[in-house]
């Protein structure tokens, strides 16, 4: 059995939960260099290069990429063979982000109670954490900040399987058009068809942590991705909203078995600030 200390866990999560507000991944900063050369509106082209200027600055400069420093999401992988000591995981994970948005200047935008009084929490904990057991010794830890401009975009539908793929298509278009400018595109966007209410929402959350650019493994939902893709650029919001050919640098699909009876489809919106950061310890 392998000890994970908690000192460990928080210094880790502070160090992600930094990095992610800090610098975009490096597969994100090559999808808008490559949609500078496919964006036929000039003011789309402009729009992405002070994307791209801002993803220099913020890197350049350790400041947050986006004001909007967002909703702590952090993905735990955990080995079965790792025992953590020295205090509880969710706390140390709690604390790395407490830390963080203090020193980091990033603003804590958690509240709480959600409907009445809204009291901001001052800190920006709790996290929202979501977990995985995994054979071995590993223990993985995915730092997604997440804003509210596309979260709150995003779309849960309970179809009927009679709906089907064209089914599945339109709610997952409709929910980009909904979107536009107020989620401040170009959008990833996070597909998660099957499972159930709960698992396709965390499925279309856990797509976006997969590399822009890259196709699923998974042929079926391959061919998904490459005909969502090609329909979402087509609706015309663009960089920003100003109208454009890129309104999506991608379309990440997962799926999952579901009940003979159902079709869940969650689709998460992620705006140009796909911010993630990882560490294994
Ligand atoms: S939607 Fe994204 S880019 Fe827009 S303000 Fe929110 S976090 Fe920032």
């Amino acid at each position: 059995m392998r000890e994970v200390h908690y000192s460990q866990i928080v210094e880790a999560v502070r160090e992600i939960a930094l990095r992610a507000n800090y610098e975009l991944p490096q597969d994100v900063e090559l999808a808008y260099r490559r949609a500078l050369e496919t964006e036929e509106s000039e003011l789309g082209k402009e729009v992405l290069q002070q994307i791209l200027l801002n993803i220099k600055a913020s890197k350049e400069e350790q400041m947050a990429y986006c004001q909007d420093t967002g909703v702590a999401v952090v993905f735990v992988e955990i080995g079965q063979d790792v025992r953590v000591v020295g205090g509880a995981l969710e706390e140390a994970i709690n604390e790395g982000v407490r830390r963080a948005y203090a020193e980091g200047y990033l603003r804590a935008s958690m509240v709480y109670d959600p409907v009445f009084e809204r009291k901001n929490t001052k800190d920006n904990a709790p996290a929202v954490v979501h977990y995985r057991v995994v054979p071995g010794e590993v223990l993985r830890l995915v730092f997604a900040p997440k804003g509210a401009g596309s979260e709150n975009t995003s779309r849960l539908a309970m179809l009927k399987p009679a709906d089907g793929w064209e089914g599945v298509k339109n709610f997952v278009l409709e929910t980009v058009r909904l979107a536009g400018p107020n989620a401040c595109p170009p959008f990833t966007v996070g597909v998660g068809i099957g499972g159930t209410f709960e698992y396709c929402a965390l499925l279309a959350k856990r797509a976006l942590l997969r590399p822009v650019g890259e196709r699923s493994s998974d042929p079926v939902a391959r061919r998904m991705e490459e005909e969502l893709i090609e329909e979402v650029n087509k609706i015309g919001w663009g960089p920003m909203g100003f109208g454009g050919t890129v309104t999506a640098v991608d379309v990440k699909v997962e799926l999952y078995p579901c009940h003979i009876a159902s079709l869940p489809v969650a689709v998460n919106i992620q705006c140009h600030a796909s911010r993630h950061a990882e560490v294994e310890l």
